[in-house]
């Protein structure tokens, strides 16, 4: 029924003017623009985590190129669309590129200095008529007929809509899409699955920016003139809105969130004047307490609370397909992982201190020590998530001092998070298939013509065997929030071995986990010894340690208090001594 839902609301908007005639056709265009443009928040907010008050200036500068290159060059309208997207598009990328690095609330506070930027320069440029605008714009034709009515300009904008959702959709049911889609949980996940967090923001960014050249070029043909107003910080607050009114999380909120907003601000200017004299913008009164209202009760919008009412989407079990190629082990005993010497300041504390030890292909090592002996900054150091202030990390026959997690991941180190990091939203399969995603190829393009389905079988083969591996088989289509918090620990496992790793570096795997699960995941991680994989285990629970390791390393304020197996370890005064006196 779900899959069905698309095709039904494509033929009722091709049936609609049919039966509605006039001035709720043109509502409806306004509607469709509108949600042209809060789509491309929807990937970039929804999706991608990042907030835009300036799409409605991304939508000016599609708009005027457009209006200009119709009017004062002459060209025709399709030239138009290709100029306004492009000139979108780069855009995007320039200003994506200055300010993506920057951190926190200092995006979104860029995008309001650049959105206030270009309407001024809109208002100001003689060349765009300043304050008047460009009038007199053509519209667009086909086949030498101009699409004039009020109906062709409906079918204009919500066929390029509908292809937008279209593309949208395809995007997002990919490999670089999951990855999209990944970002909401912080660069250090992602790039720990080998994903190129900046890379990826920017490409979300330069579609989100495409999307508004969409739009505006829909506001110049349709509606034939320009002006600077529509193109304010305002309206690009107003597309936010819309976006998260309807659902960011989904492709269909931006229709929803636009066409509620669109036809109560139309039914609000009608009926406010009959209660209150001076309601000029008096909707907008409405609209914020709307909003409160949802960030109270809706918070994801309101597409997820209609979604609680329909029936979950079954899907069969993935089809068969040709396994993805494996690395080659290295040879049992040969050296994996060394630590030269590794030291970690923070300011004046020594988190680490002059640290040295070894990792053996086909061993699990444990390294353990009292809470603050510096595991997990030894952790990190190991993993390329922050940079060791001295010594040496080598991985195989490379030196991976200071390389970013990233590199080190593709090289064929996996990880988990001591605090579990994933996607909640995201089923257990899907968040699977992220750990595998240095291991396929499809980019964007392909993504959104289908042509990567061959590769996505692959892909999914290989999650779901990883899944049944980890005893998660049965739950795929399950939402990872919706797991209890040791599973989501042996979660995060499947998606380590989607990566086909052959160094597994796990932080505290144990904890919170009941003695079953405990059991269990000892017992997987023997089986994953047995072949042929590298385990470090970074681990408080020393009796989990105890009965599964090969040989333990014991910190203790940052140094290397004592290394041998377990019986040793277990014998030794020194470790007794500092466990006693730490929370062990
Ligand atoms: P463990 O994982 O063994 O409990 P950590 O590696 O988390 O220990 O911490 C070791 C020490 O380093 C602690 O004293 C901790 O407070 C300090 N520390 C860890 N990370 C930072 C940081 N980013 N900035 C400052 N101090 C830190
Ligand atoms: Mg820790």
């Amino acid at each position: 029924m779900r899959r069905l839902l698309p095709l039904g609301f494509a033929m009722a908007m091709a049936l609609l003017p049919l039966v509605l005639k006039g001035y709720p056709i043109t509502l409806l265009s306004y509607v469709g623009m509108a949600a042209t443009a809060a789509l491309g928040l929807v990937l970039l907010t929804g999706m991608g985590g990042l907030t835009s008050f300036g799409q409605a200036a991304f939508v000016g500068v599609g708009a005027y190129t457009t209006a200009w290159l119709t009017t004062v060059a002459g060209v025709s309208p399709w030239l138009g669309l290709l100029g306004a997207m492009a000139t979108t598009g780069g855009l995007a990328l320039l200003l994506g590129g200055a300010t993506l690095r920057l951190g926190g609330h200092l995006l979104p506070l860029s995008t309001i200095a650049w959105g206030l930027a270009l309407f001024f320069l809109f208002g100001n440029l003689d060349a765009l008529g300043r304050h008047n605008g460009i009038g007199d714009i053509p519209p667009a034709s086909l086949g030498g007929m101009a699409l004039r009515s009020a109906n062709a300009g409906f079918y204009l904008i919500w066929v390029g809509l509908g292809l937008a959702m279209w593309a949208c959709a395809n995007l997002l049911d990919s490999r670089q899409g999951r990855a999209i889609r990944s970002l909401r949980g912080g660069s250090a996940m992602a790039e720990s699955l080998g994903i190129s967090t900046f890379r990826l923001r920017l490409s979300v960014f330069v579609i989100a920016g495409l999307l508004a050249g969409l739009s505006g070029w829909q506001v110049a043909h349709v509606q034939r003139y320009v002006s600077p107003t529509a193109f304010d910080v305002g309206p690009g607050i107003e597309y936010l809105f819309m976006a998260m009114l309807g659902g960011a999380g989904h492709i269909f909120g931006a229709v929803v969130g636009a066409g509620l907003v669109t036809i109560a601000r139309d039914v609000l200017q009608d009926v406010l004047p009959k209660f209150v004299a001076n309601s000029g913008q008096l909707e907008v009164v409405v609209f914020g307490a709307v909003f409160i209202v949802v960030l109270q009760r809706a918070r994801g919008g309101l597409i997820p609370v209609v979604l609680r009412w329909l029936p979950r989407a079954t899907r069969p079990p993935p089809p068969d397909a040709p396994k993805l190629p494996r690395r080659a082990q290295p040879a049992a005993g040969t050296m994996v992982l060394a630590a030269h010497g590794l030291v970690k300041r923070f300011g004046g504390l020594v988190a680490v201190n002059d640290l040295s030890f070894e990792l053996r292909a086909g061993e699990i090592l444990g390294l353990i020590g009292p809470n603050g002996a510096g595991k997990s900054t030894t952790f990190n150091l190991l993993t390329g998530a922050a940079p060791p202030t001295a010594g040496r990390v080598r991985f195989l026959d490379a030196d991976i001092t200071g390389e970013p997690a990233r590199l080190v991941a593709m090289r064929g180190l996996a990880r988990t998070f001591q605090h579990v990091r994933l996607r909640p939203t995201m089923s257990l399969l899907e968040n699977t298939m992220l750990g595998a995603h240095p291991r396929g190829r499809a980019g964007m393009l392909r993504a959104v013509f289908r042509l990567d389905r061959a590769e996505e079988r692959q892909l999914r083969a290989e999650a779901m065997a990883q899944l049944r591996r980890v005893g998660l088989g049965d739950m795929a289509h399950e939402l990872a929030g919706n797991l209890p918090l040791g599973r989501q620990r042996v979660l995060e496992v499947a998606r380590a071995l989607a990566a086909d790793p052959m160094l597994i570096v796990l932080d505290e795997p144990a904890a919170g986990l009941r003695r079953p699960e405990k059991r269990a995941l000892a017992d997987l991680l023997r089986s994953l010894r047995a072949e042929g994989l590298t385990i470090l285990l970074v681990e408080h629970d020393m009796e989990f340690v105890m009965e599964l390791v090969d040989r333990i390393v014991v910190m203790d304020f940052g140094a290397r208090l004592a290394e041998g197996t377990p019986a040793a370890i277990r014998a030794d005064a020194r470790v007794q001594q500092a466990y006693l006196g730490g929370v062990a």
